[in-house]
């Protein structure tokens, strides 16, 4: 007879460990998958797209529902775990159904944080996550609309972008001094806060949100050096928070997130999670790379093979039209780490490589990104680039070309 194995949460996480495990090892578990969203799992990576008109909202489901059903997966979405019960084996759902495990993978993602400010409760406050979001953003942040959005990273400035190609009229605020200070270094941020201002967006840096002014919805954001700006809604991208509540209150270890070791499991046997809402070796992930590592490497451990995961080498690319910016590895450099800058400031193009050891460890890209998984795949190989580190910043076609030997040409008899 088959094990029951349950998975909380349909995401991005608990699709592909489905697919993974079910490459490996079908008719081996009874799955049950339970997501809070009323919808089959879809590429959450995409809501950007969908926010900027690019991608239409029905186009982003990760597998149809024959999929699932043709692998014997049972699916309980639009249905929330409300508790683990880890010694009886047993997940709660808000329905008050319960249902026994054997093994339990917990893929509960995260939460955007907010912050702990006045007026945070006020109609007209957004947040950037699923695509109910997206619905509330289209309905409240139209034509000539103003929107405030409070986050300067990857997903403020992602939603400032589809807002402001919906014709809202958009300003970004951002506590610190740069854009993506996370993913970039002060020239290439500096050159994005120029890209993005070129498309209409309003961008304030060093600005700390005081209060979200209004009566009975949002009509401005005070900024604590006094300043306010008048604005209809407020989107709220400032960081994300691993879902682990629930982990937590049956009795699994959660740090930030839900603690697990190398091969995935928490600090209960057969219990483990993956995606957002895990903490290995301290860290938590906020992309989907890692938790699609991670998803393969549990699949391998359930199906019964040996597998560790090790962390992941992070790389980041901006989804806006017209902006290019790749980010990997250890882009800022510390002491005995050397740089490789080029800078085309004629056609906004800027590439920097952090070099250790005659080893790449980390690169900026802005502008020409072409090459960035390249560069990536040979920040996670750890392989020598002395044969071509003078070559490095011209790119892949110009290094294979000049660093490939040919192959030995046969001689006429
Ligand atoms: C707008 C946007 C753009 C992004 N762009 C990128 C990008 O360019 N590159 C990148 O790498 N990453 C990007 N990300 C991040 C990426 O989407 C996440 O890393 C990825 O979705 C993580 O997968 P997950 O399965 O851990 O979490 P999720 O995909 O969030 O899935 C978790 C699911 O669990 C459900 N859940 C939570 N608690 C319960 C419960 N108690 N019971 C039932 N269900 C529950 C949640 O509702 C959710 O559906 C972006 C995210 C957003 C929001």
């Amino acid at each position: 007879m088959s094990e029951p194995l349950v998975i909380i949460g349909n995401g991005m996480a608990a699709a592909r460990f489905a697919d993974e495990l079910s490459k490996r090892a079908l008719g081996r578990y009874a799955i049950a998958v339970v997501g809070d969203e009323p919808r089959l799992a879809y590429n959450r990576v995409l809501l950007s797209s969908v926010l900027a008109g690019e991608v239409a909202s029905s186009a982003i489901e990760l597998k149809p529902r024959d999929w699932w059903a043709d692998r014997g997966i049972t699916l309980r979405y639009g249905c929330r775990a409300t508790a683990i019960d880890a010694s009886a084996r047993i997940i709660t759902l808000a329905d008050g159904q319960s249902l026994p495990f054997s093994k339990l993978v917990l893929a509960t993602g995260s939460q955007p944080i907010k912050p702990a400010i006045p007026g945070m409760a006020l109609p007209g406050v957004i947040t950037f996550r699923d695509i109910n979001d997206i619905w509330t953003l289209w309905h409240r942040a139209g034509t000539d609309d103003r929107v405030v959005v409070i986050g300067g990273g990857l997903l403020g400035l992602e939603a400032a972008y589809g807002l402001a190609k919906a014709s809202a009229r958009v300003t970004v605020l951002h506590l610190m001094d740069r854009l993506m200070e996370r993913q970039l270094d002060p020239y290439a941020a500096a050159m994005l806060k120029r890209a993005v201002e070129a498309m209409g967006i309003e961008v304030i840096l060093n600005a700390d949100t005081a209060e979200i002014e209004g009566a009975n919805r949002v009509e401005g954001v005070r900024l604590k050096d006094g300043r306010t700006i008048q604005t209809d809604a407020v989107v709220v991208a400032i960081g994300i928070r691993p879902s682990a509540e629930l982990a937590r209150t049956g009795g699994i270890a959660v740090n930030r997130g839900i603690v697990v070791d190398d091969t995935m499991q928490t600090d209960v046997a057969g219990i483990h999670a993956i995606g957002e809402c895990a903490e290995h070796r301290g860290l938590v992930y906020g992309l989907v790379e890692p938790a699609y590592e991670q998803a393969r490497v549990l699949a391998d451990c359930l199906a019964g093979r040996t597998a560790r995961y090790e962390g992941s080498v992070l790389a980041t690319n901006l989804k806006v039209s017209g902006v290019n910016v790749f980010s990997a590895g250890d882009f800022l450099g510390s002491e005995g780490t050397e740089e490789i800058v080029l800078t085309d400031p004629g056609f906004g193009s800027y590439k920097k490589f952090v070099v250790s050891d005659g080893r790449l460890v980390g690169a900026v890209l802005f502008g020409d990104t072409a090459d960035g998984l390249w560069y990536l795949e040979l920040i996670r190989s750890g392989a020598s680039i002395a044969a071509f580190r003078d070559d490095l910043a011209f790119g892949r076609a110009l290094v294979e070309r000049v660093h490939t030997k040919p192959a030995p040409t046969r001689l006429a008899a």
